[in-house]
């Protein structure tokens, strides 16, 4: 029988569609993907080519060169310059575009793939994340920052060079705030974090767990609203990513780089976006909500059904994607790979 399953969370319904479940195999898409190559010559993101980005705002050096850099976005969805100046005319409001669009190249390597580069590097990333997502917090005009991956032309990617991205925006959406007032209203009914509370439940009954760390645990969600979509909490109580302390990112860059190569490996180098949810910037050690790291692979696209009713349906079931991603050796994908 076909189930609806809500999200705890975000109360989201979620139709798992076991009639036309498949097997988490049947789910690989097949992709013409070029043969990579570790140099282009027109790729603003290739060492030599530095002068084809605006004015560096940080990089991790390696000797005369660089291991990352984080420059502006050349074609920033918003701009640094402006004001956050609110208008209101009847029903019809705006802000100034005024945000920072940050690009966070991961490697000089063109050719390189997160799943496959040692958990040192994963945490020099994880650290500049950490680095930027500090210094725009402080930010009185930001109210939400947003860090995300693109990997693969269905995640939106324009750039093949391996990088991911920061906005941090003068608003908090709709959907952000939703979740919020999901989470305190249950902070002040029960007196808990909903998100420690079904951490708790799905680390005891373990169906749904991929792996688990000393500090995280990935799992799919019992809602999960895509195949595949991975879940990583941190285990201890934190609201905000800024608070991930310095052995949180070591132990955190292992689980990221193992998900994402058991993804590789698992589904054939799928297309995926990741995003880190966390607290707005406002909310800083709330008691009510806990960041985690989304990752979500471009498996099935989104159809008229998904617009119109704001609910997903999901042909794998989340505890037979967590069987199947227990199971692929993730270091025999980076084996393989080399
Ligand atoms: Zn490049
Ligand atoms: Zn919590």
């Amino acid at each position: 029988m076909p189930e609806l399953r809500q999200n705890f969370m975000t109360k989201e319904w979620v139709v798992i569609a076991t009639e036309r479940a498949k097997r988490p195999d049947q789910m690989v898409v097949k992709r013409e993907r070029k043969p990579p190559v570790s140099f282009s010559p027109n790729c603003p993101f290739c060492p030599g080519n530095e002068k084809m980005t605006p004015p560096e705002i940080l990089r991790v050096p390696n000797g005369e060169t660089w291991k990352a850099r984080v420059v502006p976005n050349k074609f920033a969805a918003l701009s640094r310059d402006a004001k956050p100046d609110r208008t209101f005319h009847r029903s019809r409001r705006s802000v100034n575009g005024f945000g920072v669009h940050d690009v966070i190249i991961e490697t000089p390597d063109h050719a390189g793939v997160m799943a496959l580069m040692p958990d040192s590097y994963v945490a020099e990333i994880l650290r500049i994340y950490k680095t930027r997502y500090e210094e725009l917090s402080l930010d009185p005009r930001i109210a939400h920052i947003t860090i995300f991956k693109n990997h693969g032309a269905d995640a939106g990617t324009s750039l093949e060079h391996p990088h991911s991205q920061l906005i941090a925006t003068p608003v908090i959406s709709h959907q952000v705030r939703e979740r919020f007032q999901h989470a305190l209203r249950h902070y002040d009914d029960f007196g808990e974090c909903m998100y420690c509370q079904m951490i708790e439940e799905e680390v005891d009954e373990k169906t749904r767990v991929i792996m688990m760390s000393e500090h995280f645990v990935a799992m799919e969600l019992y809602a999960s609203p895509a195949p595949f979509s991975t879940h990583i909490y941190p285990r201890r109580h934190m609201a905000s990513f800024g608070d991930v302390s310095a052995a949180e990112i070591i132990d955190l860059s292992h689980m990221l780089r193992t998900v994402l190569a058991k993804l590789y490996h698992g589904l054939q180098n799928p297309d995926f976006n990741f995003t880190i949810r966390s607290a707005p910037a406002e909310s800083v050690g709330v008691k009510y909500f806990h960041w985690y790291v989304s990752i979500i692979p471009r498996l099935t696209r989104v159809a008229g059904f998904e617009l119109g009713s704001g609910m997903f349906i999901n042909t794998v079931l989340p505890e037979a994607a967590a069987e199947f991603l227990r199971h692929v050796e993730a270091e025999e994908a980076v084996a393989a790979a080399k």
